[in-house]
């Protein structure tokens, strides 16, 4: 089993969780990242907060030092998009140096992540319209900040608006255009849009639900964001409306896919030498009784090391809730949990003094939560969604009690 070749797809959190992992399990084997990026793999959270604001130096963003990968001798080939994979000789093609080259697997771990989903009525050639997934995105758009005054963020979810709290503290002047009715409002209850509506808009954000974008003017640069609402000034423009699975060299191979690549709760694709792991992978959650695809750090961990003790032949399933978080100036937001078809949530907490929780209930039992400055609550609330705990929706309303003491 040692002498196996993994090649790992990909050089995001998920990519150096599964090499990482797998040499934590002793594995003497051969392992390769093929990364089309220039870096080493980093983690992506601080590029639409701290690390767009310059509080965090780029050398922070490494999830490990060069050595690690070194010392690991683990093998890291960056600069290198993987086009095709032949299942039937076990071998990828990349690109790499302008020309390509064919590599061999024994196991193949497919962790190409995500990519931003595009505006339609973008006119390419213009500058000063960005998207954010990567450090590139970012010192473009860092670049770009230089001079402007005007943003408008196309899309109110959590990038956006991350983006948006950054922007209007640097001094800009910031407007959010959100089609749907409310800012968050796939994610989230309406008592968190609008308390971050109204957070951002006491701080001079403008946010425009109901909104949608009919074009983008300008000569060289942008100049003006055209919307329903009307015509809106910008000499800087975000796109943060969601993104994609990067699915197509799985699909193009014959892998399951279907809004991400198929996975069982090993992380084993349709085919029995491949894994996958990450924002990439559709899987099952026993907790939600369902096939979901997460964009969160913790996923991207979890299914990494669940892909490394399926390569050394350790059954052990994924079986976690989702958790993820979002900062917006001083309010730290920690989710539990998919809310999604909720039939009851409490407020516990006050949302004047900016730290509160919302619960969310079906059946009885707790299966979300959003917590607002308020860690305690988030950790708690992962313990009762996760053992379904029954709760005391009163005692859990009044704050004067313990979040330890609502269980009913
Ligand atoms: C701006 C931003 C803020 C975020 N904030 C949070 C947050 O606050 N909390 C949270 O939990 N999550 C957050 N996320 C999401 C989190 O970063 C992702 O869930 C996580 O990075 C997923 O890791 P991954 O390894 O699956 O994918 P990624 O990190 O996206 O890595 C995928 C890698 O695969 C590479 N790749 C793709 N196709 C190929 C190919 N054909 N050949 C070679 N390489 C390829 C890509 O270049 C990339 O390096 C944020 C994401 C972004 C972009």
């Amino acid at each position: 089993m040692d002498d196996k070749k993994i090649i790992i797809i990909g050089g995001g959190q998920a990519s150096c969780q599964v090499a990482a992992s797998l040499r934590q399990k002793k594995f003497t084997g051969d392992i390769s990242i093929l990364s089309s990026e220039s870096y080493l793999p980093y983690q992506r959270p601080p590029l639409s907060k701290k690390y767009l604001s310059g509080e965090l130096a780029a050398e922070r963003l490494y999830l490990k030092p060069e050595k690690f990968y070194e010392e690991q001798n683990i093998e890291v080939i960056l600069d290198s998009y993987v086009e095709e994979i032949d299942r039937k000789k076990s071998q990828l093609t990349f690109s790499k140096d302008k020309g390509h080259k064919n590599i061999e697997y024994d196991n193949l771990v497919i962790a190409t992540g995500t990519e931003a989903r595009l505006m339609a009525k973008e006119n390419p050639n213009l500058q000063g319209i960005h998207y954010l997934r990567s450090i590139d995105d970012v010192e473009m758009i860092k670049s770009s900040l230089k001079g402007s005054k005007n943003m408008v963020i196309i899309g109110g979810g959590y990038i956006g608006l991350e983006v948006a709290a950054v922007a209007n503290t640097l001094g800009l002047k910031v407007t959010v255009v959100e089609m749907a009715s409310r800012i968050l409002e796939r994610v989230t209850s309406p008592t968190i849009s609008s308390f971050y509506n109204s957070f951002h808009e006491s701080r001079g954000v403008k946010i425009l639900t109901n909104t949608s974008v009919q074009g983008i003017n300008g000569d060289n640069r942008v100049s003006s964001v055209e919307t329903s609402s009307g015509s809106i000034d910008a000499d800087i423009v975000i796109v943060g409306i969601g993104v994609l699975p990067c699915q197509a060299l799985a699909e193009d191979a014959g892998i399951k896919v279907d809004n991400g690549i198929v996975v069982d709760e090993f992380c084993k694709t349709s085919d029995d030498y491949i894994f996958s792991a990450g924002d990439c992978t559709l899987h099952p959650s026993h907790f939600y009784n369902k096939n979901i695809r997460l964009e969160s750090v913790h996923n991207a961990i979890e299914q990494g090391k669940t892909v490394a003790s399926s390569i050394i032949g350790e059954k052990v399933s994924y079986n976690q809730i989702p958790w993820f978080w979002s900062d917006q100036y001083e309010l730290k937001l920690q989710i539990a949990g998919l809310n999604n078809d909720y039939d009851e949530y409490v407020v516990r907490g006050n949302l004047d003094e900016n730290s509160f929780s919302v619960f969310y209930f079906k059946s009885g039992y707790m299966i979300a939560s959003d917590c607002i400055n308020s860690a305690q609550e988030h950790m708690m609330s992962r313990k009762f969604i996760s053992e379904k705990t029954k709760i005391d929706i009163h005692r859990l309303q009044n704050k004067e009690i313990s979040i330890k003491e609502v269980m009913s």
